[in-house]
């Protein structure tokens, strides 16, 4: 699909309900954004990182007794920042330079094809924008997206 402004909030919504269908019902997402964040480009790729990165912190937690994953947006200059943070293991730091690589990864067969962090970096990549990985201070990963922002429409 071609560039165009759009909602990077509603996108990111969508993208939580979507996978919240398929998921335990005590997989809690909370999320702190704006009503509005406006980013040019592809909403159905940008979907596409988005939902794997819940995904991702879904599968991740599945193990902990309130599996839960918190977004959050900040304006940092002429970009928005999305913080993924989740509350399972975190990544062990020995798989930290690995896990934007095709085909790494440590889910059972038929469960991960270790493609979609590769996948999802070309695309923020394509867009301008970062995706970087980490664990948090207080535990478990923590995914940012940074993404340059679009002109508000008048
Ligand atoms: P897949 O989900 O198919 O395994 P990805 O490219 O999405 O492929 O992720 C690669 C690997 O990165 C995962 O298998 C996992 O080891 C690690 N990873 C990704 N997200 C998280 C997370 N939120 N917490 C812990 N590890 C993660
Ligand atoms: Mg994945």
């Amino acid at each position: 699909d071609p560039a165009r402004p759009f909602n990077l909030t509603e996108v990111i919504e969508r993208s939580v309900n979507w996978v919240r269908k398929a998921s335990p019902e005590r997989f809690q997402v909370d999320l702190d954004l704006p009503k509005h964040i406006n980013v040019m480009g592809s909403s159905g790729q940008i979907q596409q990182v988005v939902m794997n990165l819940v995904q991702n912190a879904c599968d991740a937690t599945a193990e902990m007794a309130k599996p839960r994953l918190e977004i959050r947006a900040e304006r940092a200059g002429d970009s928005v920042v999305i913080r993924f943070r989740d509350n399972g293991p975190g990544i062990p730091p020995e798989n930290l330079p690995h896990i934007f690589e095709p085909f790494f990864t440590t889910k059972p067969v038929g469960k991960g094809t270790g493609l979609g962090l590769t996948i999802s970096y070309g695309l923020v990549e394509k867009h301008g924008g970062r995706l970087e990985a980490a664990n948090a201070p207080e535990g478990g990963a923590l995914f940012t997206l940074s993404l340059p922002l679009g002109r508000p429409c008048s």
